[in-house]
């Protein structure tokens, strides 16, 4: 492994290594617990057909979970790497033309930008982030559990992940389903209180220590499941409106060019988004450079675009 690619691996931001550690110790303690507590439990014999269909599918989750991962980790998506331009022209430019105006007050607006903490210009919809220490291409947000910035080059893989990571916790939840109809027979009045009330139930007696922890982890697996939902939903309509979070919370409309979905998957996602989701390793590469974008000139001719 280079050494760029350890650099990269490691959050700029010394803070960020406990969300980090703590991202990769769940994903470790679920698939071990999984593996080595639940799976042996419901299936007595390690050589089933139904217990390698699940191993099979397992490890198969985990390849796109890590692989996506690791990716997402290793994928500079800052301004380093591109040549940015040591003059810009002026974005004031006397025009006569009503139209020409209107285009220098966008490229005023939207286009390249000069960043004071990186002492460069930047291209249109990057933005500095300061746990980075960079500016990122087309900015979409820092996220904290993984401790680098999700933009233009990486979030596939960010996107990948969210959706393989809920994945795996539904199939989780599956599991300890069956696990506990394998342990009770039935549902029962303890276990409706040992999943709404862990800590409770095992104070009372109701459940014993083992029982207290998969309750618990059943518990964070629910909790997680919908958060992770929660942001695949978020970045779905943002993908749909072609805006980046940033833009969202900015309220920036500039960049909704009136493309269908499918056109805006191809954007983010490349030409092959429809593969990506099978494989980490597929390659596809997102529309454009990264620097320049399709924008709407005209409120009043919505349909109307210019590459700047
Ligand atoms: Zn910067
Ligand atoms: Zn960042």
């Amino acid at each position: 492994m280079s050494n760029r690619r350890v650099k990269l691996l490691i959050p700029k931001d010394r803070g960020e290594f406990i969300p980090l550690f703590f991202t990769i110790f769940l994903i470790c303690a679920y698939v071990i617990f999984e593996l080595y507590v639940i799976l042996p439990i419901i299936y007595h014999n390690i050589f089933t057909y139904k217990e390698i269909l699940h191993l099979i599918f397992g490890f198969y989750i985990i390849f796109n979970l890590i692989g996506n991962l690791y990716l997402c980790m290793i994928t500079d998506t800052s301004i380093s790497t591109i040549i940015c331009p040591v003059l810009l022209p002026s974005p004031i430019v006397i025009s006569k033309s009503k139209e020409k105006i209107q285009q220098d007050i966008i490229y005023y607006h939207c286009n390249w930008h000069y960043c004071h903490n990186c002492e460069i210009n930047v291209p249109a919809r990057s933005q500095h982030c300061h746990l980075c220490k960079i500016c990122i291409l087309k900015h979409d947000h820092h996220c904290t559990f993984l401790g680098r910035c999700i933009g233009f080059r990486n979030i596939r893989y960010y996107m990948c992940f969210l959706i393989w990571t809920w994945i795996g916790l539904v199939y989780c939840n599956i599991l300890h389903m069956d696990y506990t109809y394998e342990l009770v027979g039935t549902f029962s009045w303890r276990v409706i209180i040992a999943c709404l009330c862990p800590f409770g139930a095992w104070l009372f007696g109701l459940v014993d220590h083992f029982s207290l922890i998969l309750s618990c982890i059943c518990s964070t697996s629910i909790m997680l499941n919908l958060y992770i939902l929660f942001l695949i939903i978020q970045q779905i309509i943002l993908i749909k409106n072609s805006q980046t979070w940033y833009e969202y919370i900015k309220n920036i409309h500039i960049y909704q060019i009136g493309k269908n979905f499918q056109s805006n998957l191809q954007l983010v996602f490349g030409k092959r988004w429809y593969l990506i989701l099978f494989n980490p390793l597929i390659s596809s590469q997102p529309y454009g450079d990264g620097m320049s974008y399709d924008i709407n000139i005209m409120e009043t001719n919505p349909i109307s675009t210019k590459r700047i």
